[in-house]
């Protein structure tokens, strides 16, 4: 039997992120992504960071972008981003209390350079945001039952925990705002169409979290859904998270701004 293969990432998986970065900062890519986030409404909210239940799924452009700053951290910082990405990769299918790895004491680390799934919570109309909640809802449960084929039980608390809306959210005068979110998401997935093929575009939109993109990135894209399978197994069957992620990392191939020095802490 072959490891369960939910949502490959076709193409760009094995993409050095620095010709692409290079190639982003020369078509000007970065500043349209800041342009197209300074367009949506200034808002407010209860900053309760229930939202940050999960690392939100990313386009390749606000991959890059992401990147493009933890270069900058310092070493240390790096490999906590490293080893909080690797944790959430391996026990995101079975841990139902896990919060985005930029998430610290209630406050999001890379605020300014948060993705647009970020920015557009609690944004979107109702009748979108229930589509979104349930269509997360069924791609969970059917990811549950493809790795009940493999041996590996997903509690219930996993499927239901997709949080796809919240009604807190207004703009400064505590009005109701809404945007179109697939309006912003069309001209974020333009962008990356400077950086990627057409089909590659479509089929990845930004299903795709940083860590799964860090790890399609360090061990190739076809490999990292049987290595989640088999760590969930030995995890199964008494291995620590912390052994298991350390063993990841040493075999990781992590992308160059992990490996580069910097100097700069974290959401400064
Ligand atoms: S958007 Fe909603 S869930 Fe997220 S922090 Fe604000 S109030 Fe909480
Ligand atoms: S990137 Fe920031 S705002 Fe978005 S889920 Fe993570 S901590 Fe929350």
């Amino acid at each position: 039997m072959s490891p369960p293969h939910a949502d490959p990432l076709p193409g760009s998986a094995d993409l050095d992120p620095v010709p692409s970065t290079r190639r982003a900062e020369r078509r000007g890519l970065f500043r349209s992504l800041e342009r197209i986030y300074a367009e949506l409404p200034t808002t407010v909210c209860e900053s309760c960071a229930r939202c940050c239940f999960e690392s939100p799924g990313v386009f390749y452009v606000e991959y890059l972008y992401l990147l493009d700053s933890i270069g900058a951290y310092a070493e240390g910082h790096r490999e906590d981003i490293a080893r909080r990405a690797f944790g959430e990769l391996l026990f995101s299918w079975v841990e139902p209390d896990r919060t985005c790895i930029f998430l610290q004491s209630r406050r999001c680390a890379i605020y300014e350079r948060r993705p647009l799934a970020c920015r557009l919570f609690g944004l979107v109309p109702a009748l979108e945001r229930e589509r979104a909640e349930a269509e997360a809802r069924l791609a969970a449960r059917q990811q549950a039952r493809r790795l009940r084929q493999f041996g590996i039980e997903v509690p219930e608390a996993v499927v239901r925990r997709s949080l796809a809306s919240c009604d807190k959210v207004t703009d400064a005068a505590g009005r109701d705002v809404t945007v179109d979110g697939e309006a912003y998401a069309a001209r974020v997935a333009r962008l990356d169409a400077a950086l990627l093929p057409k089909q590659t575009v479509i089929e990845e939109f930004c299903f795709h979290s940083l860590p799964e993109r860090l790890a399609y990135a360090a061990f190739g894209a076809d490999a990292v859904e049987g290595m989640r399978t088999q760590l969930l197994r030995r995890a199964q069957a008494g291995a620590t998270a912390e052994q298991l992620v350390s063993l990841v990392l040493r075999q990781a191939r992590l992308p160059t701004p992990f490996k580069t020095r910097g100097s700069r802490a974290c959401g400064t």
